[in-house]
């Protein structure tokens, strides 16, 4: 109490408990006024900020001008900018993958977001923190980073639930907006800050479309790519000023990058993920350090590779040597970052699988070191990125024996840096949710082909096909907006300029069934089973377009067909039993409705469906079970006492009617 009394002294009278909450609060205001030096603070916490889909150079602080990033511009000069940062890869899950890995996509395996989800063996940066005492959390913003993926490895709380987009609304809504995530960070900084944390946030806006919302939409109305990052900026700041209020923000290593850039055209490209072009791969990435010692306002060329971040991050935190990191493959950049040492020339590495994997093209796979870079495919290309950082003059004519030397160095380096398990993998089905999920993030993903399918065919050049794919995602995303007869156009060029293209006839089909022109749709369909035989996704799609236009026969064999490949799929017997329901075949309805409830026992649908089948059958015994199967799951159903009063009323149980009759009055009339 004595030092409460001094304090007292100091501000006035505070009363007992304000008083040892002000004292607590100076001490700590003390403790981070004196720094490092005076007292030993904790291990620091660590802040990794990604902001999805952001190119370098949108930034105030890599140098453009028309932009107004000032929170992101006080974090560089809070800390170290590299200039020169690449991605491995420039698709989200795998650049993530790799950046919580330390290690490239061809050993964590993780190459697009078509079903490879990250191996519960490799060890991430959470699973290494915690066992150094952290407490761990993550918030974010996009479903192709749902736990599903493997990418939370490590997390105590990950914060992924997105609501499943329907067929028919191919609205963005499995994402989430900046604030949002943000607003979720801070609920858990404030439950965490006490130990030391490690908090991710994944901002999402930045990724196409590009809609910012107010006032960035009237400030940037030309440019929404610029208006996304700039409100990007904005929620970056809120969480420095909540980690200042709480006086964390000088003991926190915060590391902010992206994933991925955005081609914004460049190369005919639009978006990102297909080409391995600097325009995707350059990322921004900046350290602030912890203490108030460290470095302020410092640029480094680099190059920093994303899998370079774990070893820094590591070595910045005091834990080198602590925790183990057997696998990753990346530097530990640190004493670069203090000016200490310049850094070693190193090779950096990348890929897009998407090309094959999708469309069966070509993959590409590029290779970068000193100035230049080379890109394997078909058509290889060699740049100058010093002289040529656009990447628009091939040098390989040129300088071919220099091409070849670094395709003899890539082809050296993935082996090196390869597990056997992670090669090309086999291929993999999708499941319908999560075809639509990322169908309504704009990406299209069907199950991919195994290097084995397609060998020893000639594989188109992606820059070759840059105007199919394009026509295609335009088609896709006209599609998404409604646009049904622009996307028919756009698809049927497509379809037009590659009649083999798996993909442009399933989203025609798609398109078509939509526009309930059933006869087109089972047409673009049955093609997409001519490319792949017994396509599950294909058959789902056919059974319903047969469904919808009357066809029962047709559906039911469709139906039948995907059962025979996956024969425990919940919705798939409850559609066939929608079907039987339809054609008056009650008996196998119900077998299917029961098989299907068996699959979903929480679905509190199915057994109201069973019970109407069943008083259709005149078991009103059996439709009362089912009728208490549905309340048993929603006490409140309005619906089953309906049926229950009903059933009552046909067996002429008068006193369970009226009972019946008075919760339902109760019911309807609750607020
Ligand atoms: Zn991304």
């Amino acid at each position: 109490m004595l030092r409460c009394t001094v304090l007292e002294r100091r501000v006035g009278t505070l009363g007992r408990r304000s008083c040892t909450k002000v004292l607590a609060f100076a001490l700590l205001m003390l403790e981070s006024a004196l720094g490092s030096g005076a007292q030993q603070p904790g291990p620091p916490n660590l802040v990794v900020i990604t902001i999805d889909t952001l190119r370098a150079d949108r930034l105030g602080c890599y140098g453009y001008r028309n932009i107004k990033t000032p929170r992101i511009d006080a974090l560089a000069s809070d800390g170290v900018l590299v200039e020169n940062a690449y991605t491995p890869v420039p698709l989200t899950l795998p650049a993530h993958a790799s950046l919580f890995t330390g290690t490239y996509p061809v050993f964590h395996g993780v190459r697009d977001f078509t079903g490879d989800t990250l191996s519960e063996e490799r060890a991430t940066l959470a699973t290494m923190l915690r066992s150094a005492g952290y407490s761990t959390g993550a918030v974010v913003a996009s479903a192709v980073l749902e736990a599903r993926w493997g990418i939370n490895q490590g997390f105590d709380f990950y914060s992924d639930s997105f609501p499943s987009p329907t067929t028919q609304n191919w609205q963005p809504i499995a994402e989430r907006r900046g604030d949002e995530v943000v607003r979720e960070s801070l609920l858990w900084l404030e439950r965490n800050s006490r130990a030391p944390f490690f908090l991710w946030v994944h901002l999402y806006d930045p990724h196409d479309p590009y809609t910012p919302p107010s006032p960035y939409d009237r400030q940037y109305a030309t440019r929404p790519y610029d208006g996304e990052v700039a409100y990007s900026d904005e929620n970056l700041g809120r969480i420095i000023d909540a980690l200042k209020a709480r006086g964390l923000y000088d003991n926190s290593l915060i590391i902010l990058l992206s994933d991925h850039g955005e081609s914004l055209g460049e190369h005919g490209e639009k978006t990102h993920g297909f080409f391995v072009y600097d325009s995707t791969l350059r990322i921004p990435m900046i350290f602030k350090l912890p203490g108030t010692a460290g470095p302020r306002a410092r640029r480094i060329a680099g190059p920093v590779r994303i899998i370079d971040v774990i070893p820094t991050a590591l070595s910045i935190l005091g834990l080198s040597g602590k925790v183990r990191t057997p696998e990753v493959q990346g530097r530990n950049v640190h004493s670069a970052l203090l000016g200490k040492a310049s850094l070693s020339e190193v090779t950096s590495q990348a890929e897009s699988m998407l090309p094959f994997y999708q469309f069966e093209w070509s993959p590409l796979l590029s290779i970068r070191k000193g100035r230049f870079k080379y890109i394997d495919a078909p058509v290889p290309e060699l740049y100058d990125t010093a002289a040529d950082p656009g990447e628009m003059r091939n040098l390989y004519a040129d300088q071919k024996a220099l091409a070849l030397q670094f395709k003899a160095m890539l082809l050296g380096e993935v082996a090196r840096f390869s597990s056997r398990k992670a090669d090309v993998g086999p291929a993999q089905s999708m499941d319908p949710e999560t075809f639509e999920k990322l169908l309504s993030l704009g990406y299209i993903a069907h199950g991919r082909r195994s290097a084995a399918q397609v060998r020893g065919r000639n594989l188109p050049d992606p820059k070759e096909r840059i105007q199919v794919y394009n026509l295609i995602f335009d088609g896709t995303l006209a599609a998404r907006n409604a646009d049904y007869g622009r996307a028919a156009k756009l698809l049927s060029e497509a379809v037009r300029r590659e009649p083999v293209s798996l993909v442009a006839h399933f989203q025609l089909g798609v398109v078509y069934r939509v526009t309930n022109a059933f006869d087109r749709a089972e047409q673009e369909f049955r093609k997409v089973l001519e490319l792949r035989p017994g396509y599950d996704l294909a058959l789902r799609r056919l059974a319903e377009v047969h469904m919808a236009g009357g066809r029962y026969q047709e559906a039911e064999r469709a139906y039948k067909e995907v059962l025979a490949q996956s024969p425990d799929d919940a919705a798939v017997h409850f559609s066939l039993g929608g079907l039987y329901v339809t054609v008056d075949r009650w008996d196998e309805a119900l077998a299917a409705f029961r098989k299907a409830q068996a699959l979903n026992p929480k679905d509190v649908l199915i057994p109201m469906i069973i019970s109407r089948i069943l008083i259709k059958k005149g078991d009103l015994a059996g439709a009362l079970a089912a009728v208490q199967q549905a309340l048993n799951l929603k006490p409140d159903l309005i619906a089953g006492y309906e049926t229950a009063l009903e059933i009552y009323q046909k067996q002429g149980r008068a006193a369970e009617a009226e009972k019946t009759a008075r919760i339902l009055e109760r019911l309807r009339t609750k607020p």
